[in-house]
């Protein structure tokens, strides 16, 4: 498995954007995404640029979720059959994996994790695939273990989604950070789970207490980030003593994209909309570990898309280029502490993990130039191996 990988996912039109006569502008083949006729540039004077615009992003994946009855439709299995798998086959090996969503609000970003009744996404997948995985495989080594954790961050304040907290001060957790286990939150409780209707009446819980602190159910999964957080431990036996091999699994739902907007957030300052800096740091992040990697890195595939020098949506970090905008030799500093969400995911992002990304497509091209950046990372994975001393 690459250490990083980046799929895009396009949903079907809402009624509502059918009705208002919209269309899906991105069209995917195979690995490949292509946005045509961009806006024109349709200047009074008549100077303006009529010629069709065309720009192609290369991905991971790229899922066609549009229509069921067409050949290239990518149903929720098929998203778990590329991306639910390696989660599960890198966790058994004992890596670190953070798998997140990212995109504007209504996008598709919590059917990809969540998914309905009707049709599961990700996570509740995720955790099926843990537990059948010990029953398929009796032999493996006998004693697994599983616990779970659900938090969410809001305004750059940390609550857990699974204990009763203050209605009136929810958010009051803290990160701090453990010299050799890295970054965690203070007194976030953690539950052991030994079925998966365990696990999914847990998933549920968090689930309902999130949505009853926001005034409404998209106003919850707009503006804050959720993670859920699988920690799975195998005891093993190496060479006749016993070893253990942990594995992290992060699932994040990210806040809407347009929350990193400093354009839509001045326009919604009476509706409390403030950018999010979780968000806006995430880019910063993912955009100077693209950096490091181009610097270090001859043969990677770069992404044309990541340096076309149009908006990214992602804000570069500054002085970290050399004048004409070439990387510098030097790698940069990447700023995890900035934001407490980069700073939970330290680990999940260029570091000892797998990252994958599913970003999700609404009619921004913003959202195709951060994936596409995402897809420059390298990451270093290890295995997490716990020897007695
Ligand atoms: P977000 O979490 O990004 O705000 P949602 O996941 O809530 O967005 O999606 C918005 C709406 O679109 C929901 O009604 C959801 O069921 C629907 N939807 C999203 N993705 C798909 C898909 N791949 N297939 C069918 N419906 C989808």
């Amino acid at each position: 498995m690459a250490n990083v990988r980046v799929a895009l996912r396009v949903r079907p039109l809402s009624k509502r954007e059918a009705k208002d006569g919209g269309r899906i502008i991105v069209e995917v083949d195979g690995r490949v995404a292509t946005i045509r006729n961009l806006k024109v540039d349709d200047r009074p004077d008549g100077f303006g640029d009529s010629r069709e615009k065309v720009v192609t992003f290369g991905f991971d994946y790229c899922y066609w979720s549009v229509n069921p009855e067409d050949p290239r439709y990518a149903s929720q299995d098929v998203v778990f059959q590329d991306l639910g798998t390696e989660v599960l086959s890198g966790a058994a090996k004992g890596y670190n994996i953070c798998l997140f969503a990212y995109g504007q609000t209504g996008s598709g970003k919590t059917y990809t994790m969540l998914g309905t009744p009707a049709s599961m996404g990700l996570t509740p997948r995720i955790c099926e695939g843990l537990f059948s995985r010990e029953e398929d495989h009796p032999s493996l080594p006998s004693s697994c273990r599983i616990k779970v954790s659900f938090l969410e961050i809001y305004n750059e304040r940390v609550r857990d989604l699974l204990k009763q907290s203050d209605q009136k001060k929810p958010y009051t957790l803290r990160v701090r950070e453990h010299p050799e286990m890295g970054p965690y939150v203070q007194g976030l409780s953690q539950h052991v789970v030994t079925n998966y209707k365990q696990v999914i009446q847990l998933l549920e819980e968090g689930i309902a207490n999130r949505i009853t602190a926001a005034t409404h159910v998209h106003e919850a999964s707009s503006r804050s980030h959720a993670i859920f957080t699988i920690h799975y431990t195998q005891a093993i036996l190496e060479n006749n003593l016993p070893s253990e091999i942990a594995s992290k699994i992060n699932l994040v739902d990210l806040a809407g994209s347009e929350r990193a907007d400093p354009s839509y957030c001045k326009d919604r300052i009476t509706e409390g909309a403030n950018i999010n800096k979780s968000l806006v740091t995430l880019g910063i992040v993912i955009s100077t570990l693209a950096q490091n990697s181009q610097v270090f890195s001859s043969c990677q595939s770069l992404n044309s898309a990541a340096s076309d020098g149009g908006d990214s949506g992602i804000p570069s970090s500054s002085s970290r280029t050399s004048s004409g905008g070439r990387p510098s030799r030097k790698q940069s500093y990447i700023p995890y502490r900035d934001s407490v969400l980069t700073w939970l995911l330290k680990d999940s992002l260029g570091g000892n993990s797998k990252t994958i990304m599913v970003a999700s497509y609404s009619e921004t091209m913003s959202t195709l130039r951060y994936a596409s950046n995402a897809k420059n990372i390298i990451n270093k994975p290890r295995v997490n191996e716990v020897r007695p001393s």
